[in-house]
């Protein structure tokens, strides 16, 4: 025999309600069955609830995280700072399907989408992570690629953009054509696009391949205006993930980090749906925790606190099609936050935090801790992300013109050795100077 215990209904009472776009003149919610159930500007409690007082405190929707990678840990860990969903931006077929079993058996982990394995190049990023790498060469194979991912449970697709970039250091990447058949493959079997691209040059690309979501604020040039403007027009989302690019390019201040600020700040002038994700768990990154840092770097490039929420809530609800989440309104999941202060006025509030419900569960937020067996799999993590550093490296500052004339003596090219090796020292030092750059604006140092 089953038995069903149903928990008692909670009404959440002397609150402020941000319903995901703005603040309401509600001041209590009610949620049942894991479900709202009331919102209203007076008492919504019923006999038999749970009341709790806010004391003058904010309500929210649960928060999304728009980019993360999975790894074990990671839900658990996110919940426990208010993400109620988590959106994996790539990760391993196994690991995708392990985290949303966990999530679909457990309250006290968050819940999750992914993309699973994303589409690049042979050779290109990040498929160096490991092997085998699913990837692809051409538009033809683009139906098959779709499909297989659909198959494995992706719920969306990933894809690795253009570098944006020229010359013997680049990484090998997709071309338009294959990126537009992509795009086309995956919108007819209802799949939003996702693309990561880390150039001025790479976006231009790819908005007229007709994808959804940027993933990541380029900082090699400015976003003009009238590129912000297409991507308004063209209504893609874009996901800065500015909390891991602080990591990687220092401390915000520095020039290029201001660049991606000032980035970000155009999108939103130009009218650009902003999503807050984190790209946890890259270097300086923590699973939830970061996305109370993103939010408060967006406030800094201009985005009021509503808006900066709204990238946390409902956009990226409406963009990634969760009818079902993101708003703090009759019929939505209790995916619910209270925090003591006011982050309609101090982004930084959203730390506050006094209760996280998960589908009307309470969160129990010291009961998270991290095993061994996840601190393990992070330095896995690790390993993957250093040997995607290494590839670049090897690219960019590899070559060794005293190897490569030995190796054109050893095939017996004697005749075009001069060339070539006056060729690789050449593209060499075209490799230092951008390296020099790179120093400079201290990118170098995570390449
Ligand atoms: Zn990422």
């Amino acid at each position: 025999m089953h038995v069903m215990i149903r928990s008692r209904a909670t009404a959440i009472v002397n609150a402020r309600v941000f319903d995901g776009t703005r603040l309401r003149d509600w001041t209590s919610v009610r949620f049942a069955g894991g479900i709202i159930t009331d919102c209203a500007a007076g008492p919504t409690a019923q006999d038999g609830d749970e009341v709790i007082d806010a004391e003058g405190g904010t309500i929210l929707p649960g928060l999304i995280d728009s980019h993360i990678h999975l790894v074990p840990g990671a839900l658990a860990q996110g919940l426990t700072f208010g993400v109620t969903t988590a959106l994996d931006m790539f990760s391993r077929a196994d690991v995708m399907a392990a985290a949303k079993q966990q999530a679909g058996a457990r309250s006290d982990v968050a819940d999750v989408r992914s993309a699973g394995i994303g589409a690049t190049a042979p050779g290109g990023h990040p498929s160096m992570m490991y092997a085998p790498f699913p990837t692809l060469t051409g538009p033809e194979q683009a139906g098959q690629f779709v499909a297989d991912r659909v198959a494995e449970g992706s719920d969306y697709l990933k894809i690795f953009g253009p570098s944006g970039t020229t010359g013997p250091w680049t990484m090998p990447s997709l071309d338009l054509d294959t990126i537009t058949a992509l795009t086309k493959a995956a919108h007819g079997r209802g799949l939003v696009v996702v693309a990561h691209v880390n150039s001025v040059a790479g976006v231009r690309e790819v908005v007229s391949a007709g994808i959804d979501v940027v993933a990541h604020v380029p900082v090699d040039g400015d976003l003009d205006t009238a590129l912000a403007g297409r991507i308004a027009e063209a209504g893609i989302a874009v996901g800065p993930t500015l909390a891991t690019i602080e990591n990687v390019l220092g401390e915000p201040g520095g020039a290029a980090y201001s660049r991606a600020e000032e980035n970000v700040g155009r999108l939103v002038d130009a009218g650009v749906t902003i999503l807050a994700g984190t790209d946890a768990p890259n270097p300086g990154t923590v699973f939830g925790a970061s996305l109370h840092r993103e939010l408060e770097l967006l406030g800094r490039c201009g985005i009021a606190p509503a808006q900066a929420l709204n990238a946390a809530t409902a956009a990226p609800a409406r963009v990634f099609n969760l009818a079902d989440r993101g708003h703090t309104a009759p019929g939505q999941r209790a995916d619910l936050m209270l925090v003591s202060g006011d982050p309609l006025t101090d982004i930084t509030a959203t730390r506050a935090i006094e209760r996280i419900w998960r589908a009307g569960v309470l969160c129990d937020r010291r009961a998270f801790v991290a095993n061994a067996a996840e601190a393990e799999e992070l330095d896995a993590f690790d390993a993957r992300v250093a040997k995607v550093v290494a590839a670049v490296r090897e690219r960019r500052y590899g070559f060794d013109p005293t190897k490569a004339a030995g190796r054109l003596q050893a095939t017996g090219a004697r005749d075009h050795l001069a060339g070539e090796v006056k060729h690789l020292v050449e593209a060499r030092e075209q490799c230092e100077g951008v390296h020099e750059r790179l120093v400079r604006t201290g990118l170098g140092e995570a390449l």
